[in-house]
């Protein structure tokens, strides 16, 4: 059984269709990628994973578990499956400290003493132990994502879902945070990520999602993906990538 079980998930804005009957598994341990044009529907459906969005048709499970629907157990469900977004969502009022210990004391309920040793590893463990006291706005924005994918590691979860979370960065500040992905990666975390670096999903993914219009179109490792797509679509949107110098 897949850790994450994605069957038929429609889900529409309105009257648009953003997701068509989208089917797709992610085992334990894999690094599967969702690639596509903006627009293709790779954020709505990390939200709908994460139950930030209802779907409108199919099911979601995770760890077996259904997640989607009513009698979903969210908060269950969301120390289960971390996420990280573009835009680091880091509560400015709070230090670094408190944003990674902040959910594990409300969720969890964990003491906030232990809450905050876990916060200080682990931020050491990034680099960033000298930053525990610092307001978010005073880190540059590669060191608040790598505090915001701290966070979304501070209650354990078995899996995270990553939206495009080098596209807010300078250029310059990326490496810093594919470091990470990379280290969780060859730690064996389960990952579902979306993203425009087609270099780094060549290197970390266990399997490459090409997503069209809310349709997986193509799906396979990155070697046939990126080396010999099948679907015309797919070669297309890569030419594009080549054209633009991004891969
Ligand atoms: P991607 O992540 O691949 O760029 P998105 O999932 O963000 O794609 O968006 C898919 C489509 O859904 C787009 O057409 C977008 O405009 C639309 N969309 C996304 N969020 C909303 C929303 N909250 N309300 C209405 N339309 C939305």
């Amino acid at each position: 059984m897949a850790f994450i079980e994605i069957d038929a998930v429609h889900k529409s804005y309105g009257n648009t269709p953003v997701l068509r009957g989208i089917d797709l598994e992610v085992e334990q341990h894999q690094v599967v990628t969702l690639i596509g044009a903006s627009g293709s529907g790779k954020s709505t459906l990390l939200r709908c994973i994460n139950a930030l969005e209802d779907i409108d048709g199919g099911e979601i499970r995770v760890g077996g578990e259904v997640a989607s629907g009513p009698g979903t157990d969210v908060d269950r469900l969301r120390r289960d499956v971390g996420m990280v977004f573009q835009h680091f969502n880091l509560f400015p009022h709070m230090t670094v400290l408190h944003n990674v210990a902040l959910a594990p004391m409300r969720v969890a309920g964990t003491p906030r003493q232990e809450a905050e040793e876990r916060a200080r590893t682990l931020l050491e463990r990034v680099g960033l132990g000298a930053k525990a006291n610092s307001l978010p706005d005073r880190l540059s924005g590669g060191q608040q994502q790598r505090v915001a994918i701290v966070r979304a590691l501070a209650g354990g979860p078995r899996a995270l879902l990553l939206d495009e979370i080098t596209s807010a960065l300078d250029p310059e500040l990326v490496a810093e945070v594919l470091a990470i992905v990379r280290e969780l990666a060859e730690g064996g975390m389960t990952m579902l990520l979306a993203t425009h670096e087609m270099g780094f999903a060549r290197e970390v993914s266990s399997k490459v999602c090409f997503l069209h219009q809310g349709v997986l179109l193509e799906e396979g490792p990155p070697e046939q993906i990126f080396g010999e797509p099948r679907e015309e679509r797919t070669r297309a949107f890569l030419r594009r990538i080549v054209e633009a110098g991004r891969l």
